[in-house]
């Protein structure tokens, strides 16, 4: 249950997520720095261990969904969480996808992963149904990625329209355009809203990704992103480029300032 958006920047991207899941559900750790050297890498922890969403050094990133649009064949012996950190090591789509298939994925439920590797400019899609891993790639352009636990389908086709819509205003592809969408209610379809809040689940946490130039950031908000003067978590790496060495000592910034998150004219 969550949306993913990535929007391809002349220098890197910006991949934004809600995180839909039971209000009843553990808190989710703000985003820290993991490992060490290349393969240092930046994400929220869940509450039973692994993520949804994280990049490494490389601006290699990767995020997470459920696939509710198949059946379950097997139950969850293993959470779909330790998934993304057994890839980080990888800095390009056939590293990540060799990586993948070595994994033991028996018991862990059905998911669709997206990979981007801005270094070769590849966006890849791979799917796993508890039986098959199946690849699919994209053009290095805008795109959404949606799923609901009521139909992934129908969140997909009313999250289109919404963002289709969107894309003809003025300075779209912005990151303050990016999180009013991720913000966004809609009145004719609220129970498919970007953001999400029924009875039972809601938008829990926003994740955006930044990767431009020489540096890779994590932004997090621990709460559903309409909310108002809530804390904003930024952690960043120091991006290593294909063709360069690593650039000094990794550092963590952690911004505690409550920064506006939305400007209050898009509520
Ligand atoms: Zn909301």
């Amino acid at each position: 249950m969550c949306t993913v958006t990535f929007i391809p920047r002349n220098d890197g991207f910006y991949l934004a997520m809600n995180r839909d899941e039971r209000i009843t559900r553990p808190s989710a750790s703000p985003p820290a720095v993991f490992g060490q050297g290349v393969v240092e890498s930046i994400y929220p922890l869940d509450s039973e261990g692994g993520t949804w969403i994280a990049a490494n050094r490389s601006g290699a990133a990767f995020a997470l969904l459920n696939w509710n649009d198949v059946q379950v064949l097997h139950q969850k012996t293993c959470t779909r969480g330790s998934v993304i950190p057994a890839l980080l090591g990888s800095t390009c789509d056939h590293a990540a996808e060799l990586a993948l298939r070595r994994l033991d994925l028996d018991g862990i439920l059905p998911f669709r992963l997206v990979g981007i590797f801005p270094a070769q400019e590849r966006l890849i899609e791979w799917r796993w149904d508890q039986q098959t891993i199946e690849r699919n790639s994209f053009p290095w352009a805008t795109r959404q990625w949606c799923s609901s636990s009521l139909s992934d389908a129908a969140a997909t086709a009313s999250r289109k329209q919404v963002l289709e819509q969107k894309l003809t205003e003025c300075r779209p592809r912005s990151l303050t355009w990016l999180r009013q969408l991720h913000s966004s209610h809609d009145d004719g379809y609220p129970l498919f809203s970007h953001c999400v809040h029924r009875e039972e689940v809601e938008t829990v946490s926003y994740t955006e990704l930044v990767c431009l130039g020489q540096r890779i950031a994590c932004n997090y908000l621990a709460c559903s992103p309409c909310k108002r003067n809530r804390t904003l978590h930024r952690v960043s790496l120091p991006r290593l480029l294909a063709e360069m060495q690593p650039i000094g000592p990794t550092f963590l910034i952690v911004n505690n300032s409550r920064l506006p998150f939305v400007p209050p004219s898009v509520r």
